[in-house]
């Protein structure tokens, strides 16, 4: 079974606007993925869907099999998302914002601990672990967030718009960790970006979206050809 299957996803948001048009949208296991599309194109809504955050006005959605709508409760042990916006408590110490989420998830503290050390570590954050997450560059927010969302070990990792706004150097060293994550840890990656070069140089399948519809679902390689 895919980890992600979409099937005629529509959202039609309070003010009447249609930002979905009926999607269909297959992801397989252990793919790297990229949704690409310009600002507006309805990315963060379909990714809002898949998290539930994002209501949707009709259609379906299965996490590896599991249906959201009947239990997202069970789906969501298998995700892990980076929003677009830091949505942690700016005042908390980096160390208890990931210890809070082992806790959500339902680990031990023996089994967090060692995840935490290392994930902070593998991200360049172990040091700043006792500091409030306020002190951190935006780019250390943004690696904060990652640490977080891989805690519970997800086998699905969602990010949208993972490098908006960090810095070139930067931006390589976070395509060189999620190329880690998807290749040794197995983790089917999906991730939204108006940068086709971020998905050229990442992912393998790649779907484009334009003003709530899939224009084109196709390899990266097959893409490039056509360039
Ligand atoms: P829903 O229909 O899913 O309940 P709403 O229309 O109630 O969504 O809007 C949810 C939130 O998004 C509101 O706080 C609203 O102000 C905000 N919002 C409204 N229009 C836009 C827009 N074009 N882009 C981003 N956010 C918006
Ligand atoms: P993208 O992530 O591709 O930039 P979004 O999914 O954020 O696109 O938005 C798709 C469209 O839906 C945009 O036109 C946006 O203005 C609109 N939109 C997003 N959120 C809301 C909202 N809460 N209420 C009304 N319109 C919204």
């Amino acid at each position: 079974e895919p980890a992600l299957s979409i099937r005629g996803l529509t959202k039609v948001y309070g003010n009447g606007f249609q930002a979905l048009k009926g999607i269909d949208l297959d992801v397989q296991q252990g793919d790297f993925f990229a949704l690409l599309g310009p600002n507006g194109a309805g990315k963060s809504t379909t990714l809002g869907v898949v998290c539930s955050l994002v209501q949707k006005s009709a259609g379906k959605v299965t996490i590896f099999g599991i249906d959201i709508d009947k239990d997202f409760a069970k789906a969501k042990y298998q995700l892990g998302v980076v929003p677009q916006e830091f949505n942690f408590n700016q005042f908390e110490k980096v160390i208890d914002i990931i210890l809070a989420q082992a806790g959500y998830y339902g680990m031990t503290r023996k089994e967090a601990l060692p995840r935490a050390k290392q994930l902070l570590s593998d991200l360049g954050l172990w040091d700043k672990r006792n500091g409030s997450a306020r002190m951190l560059s935006g780019g250390m927010k943004r690696r904060l967030m990652i640490a977080r969302a891989l805690m519970h070990r997800p086998k699905l990792l969602i990010l949208d718009e993972p490098t908006a706004g960090v810095d070139i150097e930067l931006r390589r060293s976070m395509w060189e960790y999620m190329r880690r994550i998807n290749r040794d840890e197995g983790t089917t990656i999906i991730l939204t970006t108006h940068y086709l070069e971020e998905a050229e140089s990442l992912c393998r399948n790649i779907a484009i979206i334009n003003q709530g519809e899939i224009v084109r679902n196709t390899s990266v390689r097959e893409l490039l050809t056509e360039l």
